[in-house]
């Protein structure tokens, strides 16, 4: 990973985006060692990984992405790299839970326009209607799209229509109670944490 200087996103199935931070970051500087941040995802079945990540132990998130970095870089990690490639001489693993939600196809029907029946409450934000993920880029082009309505309410032009409340959520549906990690640590709280630990329960 010596080549890169920058953090990579990658079309692997496990490492979303990682850095050699040793390379891009001067407070890592290294040109012998490697200290590698990786993003390890997806990590629950409901996010779409056939295994549940977040309980499993930390030797074996450290295994799994040793063999993967070894497929994506085999001449640097793993028996095929020169000289035996490289080795791990320190890892942490830190999970964070609900750092990101799961893209799942089919949920924009649920999100509102940014005009609303409230002549003076325009809506901005990735949760509003635009076509893109919940992402920078989809909260910035939301809120170009409530500009827009704000502009022509201010010239007294017709507004982009408001979007009609998807039925599942008019129904009055019972509530789901919301799955997840319970109790009282760190990553209950959506905080990072380090080990799966004797108390932490993953439903
Ligand atoms: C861990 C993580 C990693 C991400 N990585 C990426 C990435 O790599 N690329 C990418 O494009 N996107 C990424 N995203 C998503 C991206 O950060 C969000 O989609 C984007 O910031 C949403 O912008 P927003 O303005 O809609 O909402 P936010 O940025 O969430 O802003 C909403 C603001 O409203 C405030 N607020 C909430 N309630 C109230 C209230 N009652 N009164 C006053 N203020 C309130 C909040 O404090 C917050 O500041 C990531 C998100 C997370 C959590």
């Amino acid at each position: 990973m010596k080549a890169i200087d920058g953090l990579c996103f990658s079309r692997s199935p496990l490492l979303s985006v990682y850095a050699d931070m040793s390379v891009c970051c001067e407070e890592y500087e290294n040109s012998d060692k490697s200290m590698l941040e990786l993003v390890f995802a997806p990590c629950s079945p409901v996010a779409g990984s056939d295994k549940n990540w977040i309980a499993a132990p930390d030797e074996e998130i450290i295994e799994a992405t040793l063999t993967e970095l070894e497929r994506l870089f085999p001449t640097e990690i793993g028996p095929g790299a020169p000289g035996g490639g490289a080795n791990v001489e320190k890892s942490t693993v830190v999970r964070v839970p609900r750092s990101v939600y799961a893209a799942i196809p089919g949920r924009n029907k649920y999100r509102p326009s940014q005009t609303s029946p409230i002549s003076n409450f325009v809506m901005a934000g990735d949760f509003a209607s635009q076509k893109y993920l919940g992402s920078m880029e989809g909260a910035v082009l939301s809120g170009k799209l409530a500009a827009e309505v704000i502009c022509d309410k201010a010239a007294n032009r017709e507004t982009k229509r408001i979007k009609p409340i998807h039925e599942s959520v008019t129904a009055g549906e019972e509530p789901k109670a919301p799955i997840g990690v319970k109790g009282t640590y760190p990553i209950a709280f959506g905080g990072g944490q380090e080990g799966s630990g004797a108390n932490v329960y993953h439903p």
